[in-house]
């Protein structure tokens, strides 16, 4: 028998208990547990294994996790966690955690605490010194960066805007002068109208749309973002899950370096021809999301106060 072979029988002879064994092994603390996003096969060996060692899965939706741990056989008891669950429900899972409990988070979906609970739950672990792990997996909005095709070696997750326009439009202004791609979630119905702030507030860095990743009308659509902007509006909202990507501002000519000081100039001047000194830096930093300290010093620079 080849060696091939003897690991697969051995394999397939493992009997289902051995897998609890495993498990059980399992040191007490917190585990966070990535869960898959679309497709129920992204979810890892080490995940299912954790899922059923620990005491108790808390979760988001337990109608959600049911299905999940349903397709997996997995028969840990779930109890819903939120953070903004009343302090005493954290209180209690930590007392558990002291007691020497196994305690899996998951969301309805990828990685907790990624525009998902589990935060504060956490921090409060962290800070008691208790033992907190995570196992790894899905995660939209890195799944979204690998497939855009912007740049991927500097990176800043938004995660969801404010649905009002002009709450937007301010958080998009502090976010124009990031040097690297952006990643934002966004709900279809206002996929359209945020295309069209960005593409306002950006000028026409190159995007991408992703879509439905890992499900079966996966698509990420590329283009720029007033192109984007006009394709959503026309066509109306999309179906599904979406994740917005932005190249950062150095992909079109004249957003960074000595443009952006004679902008910041200009944007200066206007404020101090109105303002005392330290209202026109608060208000310019504001908008344009850069130091203060450089915006001070400007400011200074240009009412001769140097
Ligand atoms: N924690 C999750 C993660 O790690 O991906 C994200 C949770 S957040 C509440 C949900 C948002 O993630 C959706 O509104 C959508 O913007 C994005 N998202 C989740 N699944 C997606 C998918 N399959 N395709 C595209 N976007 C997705």
């Amino acid at each position: 028998m080849n060696s091939q072979r003897k690991l697969q029988d051995k394999q397939q002879a493992r009997p289902e208990t051995s897998l609890r064994d495993e498990a059980s092994k399992l040191p007490p603390g917190l585990y966070l547990v990535a869960t898959p996003i679309g497709n129920l096969g992204d979810i890892t060996l080490r995940a299912l294994e954790t899922l059923r060692g620990c005491d108790v899965i808390m979760c988001e939706d337990r109608r959600a996790t049911a299905r999940l741990l349903q397709h997996y056989g997995v028969a840990t008891p779930t109890q819903s966690y939120h953070d903004h669950s009343a302090a005493p429900v954290r209180t209690a899972i930590i007392a558990r955690l002291r007691d020497g409990a196994r305690i899996a988070l998951v969301s309805d979906a990828g990685t907790p605490l990624i525009s998902d609970p589990g935060y504060k739950l956490v921090r409060m672990a962290v800070a008691e010194g208790l033992h907190v792990s995570a196992l790894p997996g899905a995660c939209a909005p890195v799944m979204a960066l690998s497939l855009s095709g912007l740049p991927t070696d500097r990176f800043f997750f938004a995660g969801f805007l404010p649905p009002r326009q002009a709450a937007r439009k301010a958080q998009l202004r502090q976010l124009a002068a990031v040097p690297g791609t952006l990643i934002f979630f966004e709900s279809p119905r206002r996929l359209a109208a945020s295309l069209a702030d960005m593409a306002e507030i950006f000028g026409d860095r190159p995007a991408a749309v992703a879509r439905e990743l890992s499900k079966f009308f996966e698509e990420v659509v590329r283009g720029s973002l007033s192109g984007l902007a006009q394709r959503y509006g026309a066509d109306g909202p999309p179906k599904g899950e979406i994740v917005i990507l932005i190249d950062s501002p150095e992909a079109v000519p004249g957003q960074t370096g000595d443009m952006l000081e004679s902008d910041l100039d200009s944007r200066l001047q206007a404020e101090l021809a109105r303002y005392r000194l330290k209202e026109a830096v608060a208000r310019v930093t504001a908008d344009t999301g850069l130091p203060r300290k450089q915006v001070y010093a400007r400011a200074l620079a240009l009412s001769g106060q140097d």
